[in-house]
């Protein structure tokens, strides 16, 4: 039964009972010991009705309260209507967190919930297929104590969850996974685990592929170019006509060689992403040779050339895709640069990182084209890129050996007045050469 507490009513009655109190006490001439005799009523009757509540409150399987009229009987119904919305709360609450579950069980990834920590909070059952995580056993315990991968624990380690983490599943070497971490809620992370083995069996087929045709083209062309020697050789009166055609062959016989030359470098990097790079590469001798290589592609062109190497700062990486990125970008300045330009190429720490940077006043790039050069084959004006000999792969190799050595790789251009190039690595990957301190040089 509801009461429905009235003030007045409340009032009503304590006046009521104070009343009768008062004029049975003037009627018996005793009115001190019937206004107490009422008042130790009063306390009997709260205390009954306390002992009352707290056996309520205290027997779970009591769900009504107890019967009582008056102010305890608004008492019982208040603190009755606050347990059952709360109950009802809970029950919606229960409801779409098994929503969720239902939900989350159905995907056909990986998911578990992580608190700020990378501690597990929650997982689905295809958790503990692809990551190993035996729920609720190792539920408290961080991500990184059950799926050991150095991998995972650089990627938690930048915090930036930007790109997906790839690895191999901790139960199965052959199965390779890719991870995303989304922070979602009050101070958590939700880590989805998808099996992309099929999709990196493909991936490695078609590098392996490319890899394989670039090889196997190279022996038939070298072979072409000896034969091509071996004639002009041996035959000294050719008409003018066959000293143009063996000057075409042998051009488009040295863009085929640079092609699969390239595509060589390009798929050694992609097979190379995944392996962490640790060799000290002295980046000043590197450039040492860079700089003499320049010297003679500009042997024609007379641009004017600045070098502004720091000869201490050395990198750890990969000495060859870094010299072929550098390589690139400076060849492409060359390439690029009208007759009497200015390029300036520079080895630098600037803050955070340490800077490999390649300025022109060059031809320039519409700012529209600026997001694709990266693409493989994308070449901004192809009979241009074709006159100078470029393949249209230069700068996917620098986005991959820039990605393979945690850089940021930046272009800016404007159309008619030059572009820049810059690679920026992170300055832990870099060290100091010898003992000397850091000293520029320009060579002009
Ligand atoms: P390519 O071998 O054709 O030079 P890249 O991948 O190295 O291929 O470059 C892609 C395209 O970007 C080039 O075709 C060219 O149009 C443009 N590009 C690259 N570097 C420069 C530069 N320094 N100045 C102007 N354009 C450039």
């Amino acid at each position: 039964m509801i009461y429905r507490f009235s003030l007045k009513q409340f009032f009503h009655r304590v006046l009521t009972f104070i009343s009768c109190l008062v004029i049975a006490g003037l009627l018996f001439g005793e009115l001190q010991l019937v206004l107490l005799i009422g008042a130790v009523i009063v306390l009997i009757w709260n205390y009954r009705h306390l002992l009352k509540l707290i056996n309520w409150l205290w027997q779970k399987n009591l769900i009504s309260p107890p019967e009582s009229s008056g102010v305890w009987g608004h008492i019982y119904d208040g603190i009755y209507r606050r347990t059952q919305k709360y109950r009802r709360k809970q029950r919606e609450l229960n409801a779409r967190i098994r929503e969720f579950r239902d939900g989350a069980e159905a995907l056909p990834d990986a998911a578990v919930v992580l608190d700020l920590d990378y501690c597990i909070r929650w997982c689905n059952k295809k958790a503990t297929y692809l990551l190993g995580i035996r729920w609720p056993f190792d539920n408290g315990q961080r991500i990184t104590n059950l799926v050991r991968s150095p991998e995972l624990t650089h990627y938690i380690g930048k915090n930036d969850f930007t790109l997906p983490c790839s690895l191999e599943s901790p139960d199965n070497e052959d199965q390779q996974l890719e991870l995303r971490f989304m922070p979602y809620g009050d101070k958590q992370y939700l880590l989805l685990a998808r099996d992309v083995s099929q999709l990196h069996r493909v991936e490695k087929m078609r590098s392996d592929f490319v890899a394989n045709v670039s090889h196997e083209l190279k022996t038939p062309l070298t072979v072409v170019r000896g034969y091509m020697e071996l004639i002009q050789e041996q035959t000294e009166d050719f008409s003018e006509q066959w000293l143009r055609t063996f000057s075409t062959i042998e051009q488009q016989v040295t863009r085929m060689d640079r092609l699969v030359e390239q595509l060589l470098i390009l798929s050694r990097v992609e097979v190379n992403a995944d392996i962490e790079i640790k060799a000290m590469v002295n980046i000043p001798e590197m450039m040492n040779t860079l700089i003499a290589d320049a010297r003679i592609l500009n042997k024609d062109k007379q641009h004017k050339l600045l070098f502004d190497v720091d000869e201490t700062l050395g990198l750890k990486g990969n000495e060859s895709e870094l010299k072929s990125a550098f390589a690139n970008l400076l060849v492409n300045a060359l390439n690029y640069t009208p007759d009497g330009g200015t390029i300036k190429v520079s080895w630098q720490r600037v803050g955070e990182h340490c800077v490999y940077q390649v300025s022109d006043t060059g031809v320039g790039i519409r700012s529209e084209d600026i997001p694709r050069l990266t693409e493989r084959f994308y070449r901004v004006d192809k009979s241009r890129s074709r006159d100078t000999g470029g393949t249209g792969l230069g700068l996917a190799i620098v986005k991959h050996v820039a990605h393979h050595h945690h850089a940021q790789l930046h272009i800016e251009s404007t159309l008619h007045k030059g572009s820049n190039f810059k690679m920026e690595f992170p300055a832990q990957d870099c060290f100091v050469i010898g003992k000397s301190h850091p000293k520029k040089h320009i060579i002009s």
